[in-house]
């Protein structure tokens, strides 16, 4: 704690003053790093004896089942155990939209992404926010009634990808649980905010993570968790919800052959794969979102992530399928027992996860009446199964895609294009890229048009295999040639691939298989959905507005300015007989922190919120505080091939956080604004880990002195670029 004040002492010495927009910032990273740094667990508590006499948040099974009869909750992740994300609520229609308006928002205390579905129970909401912090608010006012900080160590973020988010919590008899970014599951008391267990999921020696919401099937809490970008052995597992005992495990890949399996399907996965030593590093297929439940088949289904490191040629180069990798997994939920699989993406190579949202849902197909599952993984098909045993019904592409021409209903399998198994000679551009066609961000599904809203996006990417790979004990280990992905700006290809990136809310037709009618928006990354029974479909975007469409055409309803990138799917719930629309609006996540110039007029400093609708909501946000940069970078020094060389090393190590080829989203720190202090600073912050209070862990191990001296001077060249694009566009 002394040691960030200190540090942020030192860094009004070293000249912050002079700019505002780095005075404010690091005034807002100081804040944090010192909320950061008081000690774990509920921090305001509003009435604790009060609260005790109420019962809240008793959910059960039969209550989850039966959610149709309570339509004014939200009481799972997805509303329903099918996770259809359709509110039955139908008081806001296309008529009378235009009277829907603000009527209350929550600003949090972090301005990093925000990604949770809110649970809506009795009258109060339960959410989480960034750094895994979990919040209790009155679902009618906004007012906070409690809230818990897990007190996430900062300098853990070296240890996921893709912000410091979390995609929700469970509410279960009277408990709510959450997983922490470092690897724990939580389990509070619902009335009072009070700590009732925590455990440790993962190892502590390990880079897992977890951002997703946990599900709770029959008393059994069941958790994944995220780091197949670092190396790391992907699985899930379930707790028991009131000992926190572990009940089982299905681990997703197979382990070292020399020890015992740890389950009998993993005998069958195994055989997947040759050659290599995989489980040195892991062998990714990390279960990291999304999870649906069938009680009637009693099936619980996982998708799980993408390999590590990413191609199949390090992992497994004598081929094979790689099981479970980027498979959607159908097991019992009392014992964990593998029931069947489908893999999406047979020896996945290019980060292309089945962990994306899946949906059940009953209809009639070709004449049958058919239990089916649908996903729109990352890999641009979107995949219809029977969901009482894993047979393919049919798949199409719903985005442009070149990896793979078609899915062959005879077998399942995509039909690949033999040029997108990449080399280490010879790059491939995959379309989609690594951010999939379609991310995280929830779909929706809505019976009364039959029709899948799907979050798309277009996008592409240069792999090509690292020659000089060798695994990283700190940082990500992609395998991926870094100086592929960061070619030259301003070459054609890089321009093509940046041209590319856009948006699209997309009416998929799953019987048909064919777009009904979509949205384009110019920004890739938007929100997740939420449709109603009025035929409203609602969708956050990019640009900051939250938006409502005609379900059966799509044409635009009516629009807010929530000032904020917006990510998170929105939900509907009612309270004395009014209905609202909730969503939170704080821009973050994989594509704002990698992709700066692709969403240049989308990164805003985030103030993170929720924001509340109703008909005849009157209120209004604060105006906007907005804040310019200056760039006055010290004097480029270093060598051309020092340069040269601290763009490999930037592109390995750097460009997760702060962007690629040091072009920042605007949620983390854009290197070439820093100030002389900082590049007076460098190496106690690269090596000595001066800034891990506030999330920048040391790479002491990875990076020599002379290596993050060599980063510092591409950061200035990147800067002294800036200044003359600057100087050129304003001439
Ligand atoms: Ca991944």
């Amino acid at each position: 704690m002394s040691k960030v004040l200190n540090a942020c002492k030192a860094l009004g010495q070293y000249g912050y003053r002079k700019n505002k927009a780095c005075r404010m910032s690091i005034f807002f990273i100081c804040t944090i790093a010192i909320i950061g740094c008081s000690s774990g667990g509920k921090d305001q508590n509003l009435g604790v004896s009060e609260r005790h006499t109420i019962k809240v948040g008793k959910i059960d099974e039969e209550r989850v089942i039966k959610a149709d009869e309570e339509p004014g909750d939200w009481l799972v992740h997805g509303r329903t155990y099918d996770e259809q994300r359709f509110s039955p609520l139908s008081q806001i229609t296309p008529d009378n939209i235009d009277n829907l308006g603000l009527d209350w928002h929550y600003d949090f205390d972090t301005r990093r992404g925000l990604e949770a579905s809110p649970i809506v129970v009795d009258g109060i909401m339960f959410v989480t926010g960034s750094w895994s912090k979990m919040y209790a608010l009155n679902a009618r006012t906004g007012e906070l009634i409690w809230k818990y900080d897990p007190a996430v160590p900062r300098e853990w973020a070296v240890n996921f990808c893709c912000d410091a988010v979390n995609r929700g919590a469970a509410v279960w008899d009277g408990q709510v649980y959450f997983g922490t970014l470092d690897g724990r599951l939580i389990s509070l008391n619902a009335n009072t905010g009070e700590l009732t267990w925590e455990i440790q999921t993962t190892a502590k020696d390990k880079p897992y993570s977890i951002t997703g919401a946990p599900r709770i099937i029959k008393g059994n809490v069941i958790i994944g968790n995220g780091g197949g970008e670092f190396g790391v052995r992907g699985y899930f597992s379930a707790y028991d919800a009131k000992t926190s005992d572990l009940v089982w495990r299905f681990y997703t890949v197979p382990g070292d052959p020399a020890d015992p399996i740890e389950h009998p399907a993993l005998e069958m996965a195994i055989k997947t794969w040759k050659g290599g030593q995989w489980w040195e590093i892991g062998g990714g297929g990390t279960a990291w979102d999304s999870m649906a439940y069938d009680p009637e088949l009693d099936l619980l289904y996982v998708g799980v992530g993408n390999g590590s490191p990413w191609s199949r040629k390090q992992r497994s180069p004598g081929g094979g399928d790689n099981l479970f990798l980027s498979s959607i997994v159908a097991v019992r939920p009392d014992t964990g027992e593998y029931v069947w699989h489908y893999q999406t993406t047979p020896g996945e190579s290019w980060d292309y996860t089945a962990t994306q949202h899946m949906i059940l849902a009953d209809m009639k197909i070709n004449g049958k009446q058919r239990k089916i599952i649908m996903q729109a993984p990352k890999n641009g098909f979107f995949y219809v199964l029977d969901r009482t045993n894993g047979e393919f019904i049919s798949a199409n592409n719903y985005v442009e895609i070149n990896w793979a021409t078609r899915v062959d209903p005879d077998t399942g399998r995509p039909v690949m294009n033999p040029e997108a198994r990449y080399g280490a000679d010879k790059p491939f551009v995959s379309i989609p890229s690594p951010l999939g066609g379609h991310n995280w961000h929830p779909m929706t599904y809505s019976p009364n048009t039959g029709l899948v809203y799907l979050p798309a996006m277009e996008s592409a990417f240069p792999y090509q295999i690292d020659k000089d790979f060798t695994p990283q004990t700190v940082g990500l280990n992609l395998g991926i040639d870094p100086d592929a992905h960061a070619m030259p700006l301003g070459s054609e290809i890089r321009a093509e691939i940046r041209k590319s990136l856009k948006g699209h809310l997309i009416a998929w037709d799953p019987k048909q298989q064919k777009e009904v009618w979509s949205v384009e928006h110019p920004i890739a990354w938007n929100g997740g959905l939420l449709s109603t029974a009025s035929d409203l479909v609602f969708q956050g975007n990019a640009e900051g507005n939250f938006v409502a469409y005609d379900a059966r055409t799509g044409s635009e309803l009516w629009s807010f300015d929530g000032q904020n990138g917006i990510m998170a799917p929105p939900v509907s719930y009612s309270i004395d007989g009014e209905q609202y629309v909730a969503v939170l609006a704080g821009w973050g996540g994989t594509m704002p922190l990698l992709l700066g110039e692709g969403v240049k007029h989308a990164a805003k400093h985030n103030v993170s919120r929720i924001l509340t609708f109703k008909l005849g909501g009157s209120q209004t946000l604060p105006a906007h505080q907005w804040t310019e940069k200056t760039l006055n970078p010290p004097p480029l020094t270093g060598t051309a091939e020092q340069v040269a060389r601290g763009k490999t090393l930037y592109q390995r190590n750097c460009f997760a956080c702060h962007g690629d080829t040091v072009v920042s989203g605007g949620v983390i720190a854009d290197l070439r604004y820093s100030s002389s202090s900082i590049h007076e600073m460098w190496e106690q912050i690269v090596i000595g880990g001066a800034f891990k209070s506030m999330g920048m862990a040391s790479f002491a191990g990875a990076l020599s002195a002379q290596d993050a001296e060599d980063i510092r001077q591409y950061v200035l060249k990147r800067a002294h670029d800036a200044v003359q694009e600057e100087a050129a566009s304003n001439y």
